[in-house]
């Protein structure tokens, strides 16, 4: 679900709103036939839309700086475990291994427009593409005299300026082992995205949990001891390829690419103990509920 809240909107300007989402899920959906992520699977190759050549730019320069995490190429990875059919299924490692063969950003060729795959490599940018959506949608805002709005794309929250009242806006941040929340986030004009493997996941026969962010090093669902992370920046986009990839790093290697980035973003990092890590720069405009401690990092 995507819900979008813009103040001193008109029906004009929404229904611009509207259209760019569909237009946007047309060009990067990875199951539609017709979309271009689907042509470039399918083909090899292809020209691509001004959007979707600026989303796989940018995705490939966060799959770099993450030395990997993000690989917007484990698709056919991805795809074996089930996670795009819901048909849930755990691979052979030899199956595994022979996908992992195809899988490397490195190899994935932007000249000009024209965008090319090695053979038998898929890419996928459903990691990041909500994200950019959301940035999208808060310059469209922006141009059409908005200057206060919130949106929901399905869990990734962007904002525009401040509350209609001149407060921030307060983002709950969930709890993954509940239903309820472990905090609240003040933010002005910034996202707030979330990477948890609470999401999307499923039991295996013999009880083990598997979830849907795949560490691209070994084909496998992650298992980091990090059970959610939230990344906070102006750049939704930013936020929404960074929260997979912390995710996959664990708590010390984020915490570390945290320390090299510290001017670019924020985080909340909760471990599978319960421990929730809070990045210095938002310790201030984090609030826990009572029975929760927090971990300020440096
Ligand atoms: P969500 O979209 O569910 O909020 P994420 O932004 O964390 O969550 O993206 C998860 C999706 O990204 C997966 O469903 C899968 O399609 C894709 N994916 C999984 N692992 C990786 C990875 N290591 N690099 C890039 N994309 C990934
Ligand atoms: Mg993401």
């Amino acid at each position: 679900f995507m819900t979008v809240t813009a103040y001193g909107a008109d029906d004009g300007l929404m229904t611009g709103i509207r259209e760019k989402i569909e237009d946007l899920e047309a060009l990067f959906s990875v199951t539609r036939e017709d979309s271009e992520i689907y042509a470039l699977n399918n083909t090899g190759h292809t020209g691509l839309s001004d959007d979707t050549l600026t989303l796989m730019t940018r995705a490939l320069e966060i799959c770099r700086l993450t030395g990997g995490a993000l690989d917007i190429s484990v698709y056919p990875v991805v795809r074996a475990w089930g996670f795009t059919t819901g048909e849930y299924r755990v691979p052979e490692q030899t199956e595994i291994d022979a996908l992992l063969a195809d899988v490397g950003y490195e190899s994935i060729e932007l000249d000009g427009n024209e965008a090319r795959l090695s053979e038998g490599m898929m890419v996928d940018l459903g990691s990041i593409a909500k994200g950019y959506t959301g940035d999208v949608l808060a310059a469209m805002l922006k141009d059409g005299g908005v200057s206060s709005a919130l949106m929901d794309l399905g869990g990734n929250i962007q904002t525009v300026g401040m509350r209609p009242d001149g407060e921030k806006w307060r983002v709950g941040v969930q709890d993954p082992f509940g239903d309820s929340y472990v905090g609240v986030l003040s933010i002005a004009d910034k996202a707030a995205v979330t990477s948890g493997g609470y999401e999307r996941y499923f039991i295996a026969d013999d009880g083990t949990r598997y979830c849907h962010i795949i560490d691209p090093a070994t084909g496998r669902p992650a298992q980091s001891g990090i059970a959610s992370v939230t990344v906070t920046a102006e750049s939704g986009t930013y936020c929404d390829g960074l929260s997979t990839s912390l995710f996959i790093m664990g708590v010390d290697d984020a915490l570390d690419y945290w320390r090299a980035h510290s001017d670019e973003f924020d985080a909340i990092l909760m471990d599978e103990n319960g421990t929730v890590y809070v990045t210095d720069g938002i310790a201030d405009r984090c609030s826990l509920l009572e029975d929760r401690k927090m971990q300020v990092v440096h």
